[in-house]
């Protein structure tokens, strides 16, 4: 039995025709750059996420990009974040000719530690980046103090958590702007790439609106140095039809997550996700942590991979370790936590229509790897 890691086709299954409709309506009306698709879109997104503005773009990687430069980023910025996430965070900070700065990650949650982030403000940090990873909220509480006693602008990235809740509020909704994706494998995927600010502030939902489209208001007349980074008209309308089932596919992540959990806690040496108390996971990745010196993360994903059961990794490398920011200056060590996790962390097949025995299929061959290896008299 084969289990992929996502299954988009089972989802398209589900609503095809709703789908084609939606295509097909698009490509009749023949406007396929913006237009109201686009609008009613960002409108709906607005209610959901429970902010006043929503400004589709391109990608989640262009809208942290263009939420930090609508937020004041300047070049010779710091803006704090996470070594422990998509290099997308950080890829949007070097865009604005900004420098990243990265805290470490509490073991738990994965998610920025906030007890770290003071004595990395210098005059120059303008913002912090917390990543709701997996689904799972960043402790949002205390980073919002600190930002609002140091002045600096708090920019979630909700790429993997659209729908996750923090203390009844959705992610995204709690700092300044937050920035979604709807990359195909995150909780609301697109047909190809896109991504979307929503914010409070109407400052920042002008200028990403104005930076989206060349730095114009009004075509041919540029007041800013924009960019080409528009939602795709018939990606809006696929993503229409989607976000009526997203609470629907996320509470069935939500109760998928129960079922592994329940299972897996059983296992000696498997660490199931920890869920905080103010937490309501979107639960876009499941992943688990290898805890015992006996057991290989590699290996194990080579043992499940022989079963047919697709795994991955999120991520294997920190981003103060990747090549590209050796200029950094960071070295093996800064980030003890990070850099454990990236060696015990396995993300296991998750998505809607995920079923029971799918579940106990994954969670069995774990059991057998686990009581094989641990059975194994130490040389
Ligand atoms: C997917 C992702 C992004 C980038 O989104 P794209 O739409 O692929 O550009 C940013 N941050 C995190 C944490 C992500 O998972």
């Amino acid at each position: 039995m084969v289990i992929p890691l996502t299954d988009l086709k089972a989802q398209y299954s589900s609503i095809k025709e709703e789908i084609d409709a939606a295509i097909q309506r698009v490509v009749q009306q023949g406007q396929f750059i913006l237009g109201p698709e686009v609008k009613a879109f960002e409108e709906e997104m607005a209610a959901y996420c429970g902010t006043r503005f929503a400004v589709g773009v391109a990608s989640g990687t262009d809208a942290l990009h263009l939420a930090l430069l609508a937020g004041g980023i300047k070049p010779g910025d710091e803006v704090i974040t996470t070594p422990f996430t998509f290099i997308a965070t950080a890829e949007a900070i070097t865009q604005c000719n900004a420098t990243p700065v990265f805290v470490d990650i509490d073991p738990r949650t994965y998610n920025l530690n906030p007890q770290q982030l003071e004595p990395k403000i210098t005059p120059r940090t303008k913002a912090i980046i917390p990543v709701h990873l997996y689904g799972q909220p960043a402790n949002m509480e205390p980073i919002l103090e600190i930002g609002k006693k140091h002045n600096l602008k708090i920019i979630e990235d909700c790429a993997q958590s659209l729908g996750a809740e923090y203390q009844g509020k959705k992610a995204g909704s709690l700092g300044d702007a937050g920035c979604l994706s709807f990359f195909p494998a995150k909780n609301l995927g697109a047909y190809g790439d896109g991504g979307m600010v929503v914010t409070n502030d109407p400052g920042i939902a002008e200028v990403v609106d104005i930076l989206r489209k060349h730095g114009t208001k009004t075509s041919y007349y540029h007041l800013l140095p924009g960019f080409n980074s528009r939602l795709d008209t018939i990606q809006a309308a696929i993503l229409k039809v989607k976000l009526k089932h997203l609470d629907e596919w996320n509470e069935l992540r939500r109760r998928r997550a129960s079922l592994y959990t329940r299972l897996l806690s059983q296992i000696d040496g498997i660490e199931p996700p920890y869920v905080e108390e103010y937490s309501k996971p979107s639960v876009n990745y499941y992943t688990i942590r290898l805890k015992d010196s006996r057991l290989n993360r590699d290996e194990l994903r080579k043992h499940l991979g022989a079963k047919g059961i697709q795994t991955t990794v999120y991520y294997p490398l920190s981003l103060h370790l990747q090549i590209v920011y050796k200029s950094l200056g960071y070295k093996p060590g800064d980030f003890p936590q990070s850099e454990l996790a990236q060696e015990q962390v396995l993300s296991l097949p998750m998505y809607p229509e995920l079923s029971q025995g799918q579940i106990e299929e994954v969670v069995s061959v774990i059991s057998n790897y686990c009581s094989r290896e641990r059975s194994r008299p130490v040389a």
